[in-house]
């Protein structure tokens, strides 16, 4: 099939899908904008702090503009919180304590947490007398009855939700059934924390988990939340009792929020989330495009074409490795950083398989820029997200057509 015609006719197939990824993106921006006023963002908000930073008005503001964007009473926003997984492990450790138990409800939390839930000897959750179990999702919903039982264990302090598949042949979960799911945890008298890991998830729907009962969500800047723009940083957003608490943990229990500098100033910061719903929005085309055209092409692909997605991965099945491989090397040809590298699958930290990761991003390993990255294990699937517009990914798309056809 003639490559160009595949896409423009994919494209037509998907017209109501961008119009609706359109409307999510207006309803975001909104939600922006109304923040942005709300807090009276101005030029001084992005000048450079340094040492302490006691009274650093960039990064005080920075923490109540998500918290309004975010529906909480509190946030934490900190481009000294490293990655995603760093931003969950500090909110793990700010919630839970000896004897507690953390309960995952959407099955095995995303791979960089095993270590930090049940690593021996390392500092984890477990070294702390801190407790783990799990059920898993069941038919693509929350399996009530695994949670009911699961929580008459009093011990359990969190119960933890995965909004986005992670590296899983799972779609992601709606905010609906989120929102459903809390509804019935709190019905059987739980009160402890709700804490989602809402990596990739962020501005894909018109509202996020902690507008519909979470009191504790959590991300990566160099994901959604951070619209292509942000350097680093991850965000905690949530109930002030909980953000308190770690905020203690991500710097020292005397000090929490009150300090951390940054030399390079917050402008980033404000222009990333600001750009975020329309950068999101992008890369849910971009998903959908190549979606639509590698199941056209007899390709299977997750999230099903027809329902809105909620996050912005596609996962991928290959039949053998080396197409899988050579996929991820079409998506990292394509790149506008790094184009000319021949990438290979490695022993990446946190991770159990060996994994090849396809990044030629601006902002090193940004996964809300086009990427895309596979464990090595059967099925082979490779999971791909992110592109900051939709003619890259479009672009993208055709080399990586040349590649498959
Ligand atoms: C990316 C991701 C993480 C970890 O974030 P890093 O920034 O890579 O450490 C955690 N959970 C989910 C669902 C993710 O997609």
């Amino acid at each position: 099939m003639n490559i160009d015609e595949l896409i423009a006719s994919s494209e037509a197939s998907l017209k109501d899908a961008f119009r609706y990824a359109e409307e999510v993106a207006y309803r975001n921006q909104c939600k922006v904008m109304d923040a942005f006023r709300k807090n009276k963002i101005a030029l001084r908000h992005f000048v450079p702090s340094t040492g302490y930073g006691y009274g650093d008005e960039g990064r005080d503001t920075l923490n109540a503009l998500f918290a309004d964007i975010f529906g909480t009473e509190s946030a934490l926003v900190s481009p000294n919180i490293v990655s995603g997984t760093h931003a969950l492990t500090v909110g793990l450790f700010g919630v839970l304590k000896a004897g507690d138990t953390l309960f995952s409800v959407s099955g095995d939390p995303y791979d960089t947490l095993t270590e930090v839930i049940s690593g021996k000897g390392n500092g984890s959750l477990a070294d702390y007398g801190i407790r783990f179990k799990k059920c898993a999702l069941k038919d693509g919903d929350f399996d009530l009855e695994a949670i009911a039982s699961g929580l008459k264990d009093e011990s359990v302090k969190i119960v933890f939700i995965q909004r986005s598949r992670g590296y899983e042949w799972r779609d992601a979960v709606s905010e609906e059934k989120i929102g459903k799911v809390i509804s019935f945890i709190r019905g059987l008298g739980f009160d402890g924390c709700v804490f989602v890991d809402n990596c990739y998830g962020e501005f894909v729907e018109k509202t996020e988990p902690t507008e519909n009962g979470a009191d504790v969500a959590v991300g990566s800047l160099i994901k959604n939340a951070g619209g292509g723009i942000a350097p680093s940083g991850g965000y905690i957003v949530g109930k002030k009792k909980y953000i308190d608490r770690i905020a203690g943990r991500l710097t020292a229990p005397s000090v929490g929020a009150e300090v951390g500098s940054y030399a390079f100033g917050y402008q980033y910061f404000y222009e990333g989330v600001f750009l975020a719903p329309h950068v999101v929005c992008q890369a849910v085309k971009g998903s959908l495009l190549i979606g639509a055209c590698l199941e056209k092409l007899g390709y299977k692909t997750s999230p099903s074409l027809g329902v809105a997605p909620y996050d912005i991965t596609r996962a991928i099945r290959f039949d053998t490795k080396e197409q899988l491989i050579s996929f991820i090397q079409a998506v990292q040809e394509s790149s506008p950083v790094d184009s000319f590298v021949t990438l290979e699958p490695w022993d990446m930290p946190g991770y159990q398989e060996q994994v090849i990761m396809a990044a030629g991003t601006f902002v090193q390993g940004a996964s809300i820029e086009l990427s895309a990255d596979a464990p090595i294990k059967e099925p082979y699937i490779a999971y791909f997200q992110g592109g900051l517009t939709y003619e890259h990914c479009k672009y993208a798309l055709t080399k990586i057509l040349q590649k498959l056809v």
